[in-house]
């Protein structure tokens, strides 16, 4: 019989791994990196329980490391399969994994100069090298519709509005003339959002469902997300000070852009210099206008009204070398930064913390999800210091949290996906959310539409139909 593990996203945000065996075949839905506390990130450096050389396939939902960045280290176990995305996912998953390893070279490096690693000697996951090998083994499926995989393995895509490319697959197992139907959520994005459409809810009658919650148990704040951004900016610019924003320079940053794009325009905060500070150093606008089937209709017209590019602020920088990024720090006049990681467990932003948390006139915006353990959510819960290159480093500087500018549903976002399934699923269960989370979401599904959902065990396996 058909049965899925959960090697990932169990208990947790990040890792989100799934291995279906069905038919004789093994197919691993996503691949991610853990992130967060140093008990989640050294399973990056374990093998994993089942021999990736033995897995004949892999999909993926969706670009984000935390469903991607572990490919490497699966194709160096000796993976050799095809990994399929849709063509965006692809081109996004590219920047990023190169993006991800240049970042973990820099911070071994560093690490190794200034010996503050809790490891005698640290090692990068992956380097450079590494992403290659990857990369030739993609293969593209299609944006939206049916693909067959294998005589297996039949999926359907349908955009989950949470970043680029981003999908909810419906997966069709055909095995011994029986078929079995388990819908992925991947992750969930938002409604009503400017530039990617709305979450779409699979028709499926699924009998397994696997459902994100990483926001199962709050909502997001109320309030205008541009007005809240020019009163801040406002704030800041007015006392002189810089504002920090971790992340990586892909999605959430299109968001900040947009929104700061219009509110220059509209004159209702001044042009202020952005810096998005990536070895990539890409224009991820160029990408968003490649794949325009995932905009939704406001920003196309938006784009196509003549007054230049919606995703750029009037004065835009990219920094690509070390050098470049360093050089940031002797901008001393008002200016954003932009940089990874998203929650301040590595990369480039470190250095910017280290070089304006402990000035009261600069401000840090949260714009993302902060997993356990990692400084993000420190700051996000009022730390007065942040461990920084083995330092001690007051946090003098506004800490903003805009939960307005999340990628991932809200509770009842999750709920009004949930509700568009037109039957009850066999079973369901809840992944890629911290405990509290997901057990809330259980307990609201059990209360509004009895279903028989758990939460996801790491490790686990379970029977599929
Ligand atoms: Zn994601």
């Amino acid at each position: 019989m058909a049965k899925l593990t959960f090697l990932g996203a169990a208990g947790t945000v990040t890792g989100s791994k799934y291995l279906v065996e069905a038919a004789g075949k093994k197919l691993l839905l996503d691949c991610g990196i853990f992130q967060g506390s140093p008990e989640l990130s050294d399973r990056n450096y374990k093998p994993l329980p089942v021999d990736p050389k033995t897995f004949d396939y892999v999909v993926l939902t969706h670009a984000h490391l935390d469903h991607t960045g572990w490919l490497p280290v699966l194709v160096k176990d000796g993976y050799h399969g095809p990994i399929f995305a849709n063509p965006a996912t692809i081109d996004l998953t590219a920047l990023l994994l190169k993006d991800s390893a240049h970042l973990q070279e820099e911070d071994t490096l560093h690490a190794r100069k200034g010996k503050y690693s809790r490891h005698a000697n640290p090692e990068s996951l992956y380097t450079s090298a590494d992403i290659d090998p990857v990369l030739k083994l993609m293969k593209p499926m299609p944006r939206s519709g049916g693909f067959d995989v294998s005589p297996e393995f039949h999926f359907t895509s349908y955009d989950a509005g949470h970043i680029l490319g981003a999908s909810s697959l419906e997966l069709i197992i055909t095995e011994n003339g029986k078929k079995t139907v388990v819908v992925f959520s991947g992750d969930i994005g938002r409604y009503d959002e400017p530039i990617l459409k709305d979450p779409i809810t699979p028709p499926s009658k699924a009998d397994v469902l696997l459902c994100e919650s990483t926001y199962g148990d709050r909502e997001h704040a109320a309030g205008d997300p541009a007005e809240l951004l020019a009163t801040i900016v406002n704030r800041v610019v007015k006392r002189g000070g810089s504002i920090v924003i971790p992340a990586f320079a892909i999605g959430r940053t299109q968001m900040f852009m947009y929104y700061l794009r219009q509110l220059e325009d509209q004159q209702r905060i001044p042009r202020v210099p952005v810096y998005v500070d990536s070895p990539m150093a890409l224009s991820a606008t160029d990408l968003y206008l490649k794949y325009k089937e995932d905009l939704d209709l406001e920003f196309l017209r938006e784009d196509s009204g003549g007054k230049g590019d919606p995703l750029n602020v009037h004065e835009f920088h990219l920094t690509r070398s070390v050098e470049e990024s360093k050089s940031i720090n002797n901008v001393k006049t008002p200016c954003i930064i932009v940089s990874a990681s998203g929650m301040v467990s590595g990369g480039r932003v470190l250095h910017h913390l280290a070089q304006r948390l402990s000035d009261a006139r600069n401000a840090v915006i949260l714009g993302g999800f902060q997993a356990q353990g990692t400084r993000g959510r420190a700051l996000q819960d009022g730390a007065k210091t942040l461990s920084l290159f083995g330092q001690q480093v007051p946090v003098c500087a506004e800490i903003v949290d805009m939960g307005q500018f999340s990628a991932h549903a809200g509770k009842s976002e999750l709920l009004r996906w949930l509700a568009g399934l037109p039957t009850a699923p066999g079973q369901t269960y809840l992944t890629h959310g911290e405990p509290e989370a997901a057990q809330a979401l259980q307990a609201a599904m059990q209360e509004k539409f009895q279903w028989k959902v758990a939460v996801a065990r790491y490790l686990d396996t379970v029977p599929l139909g």
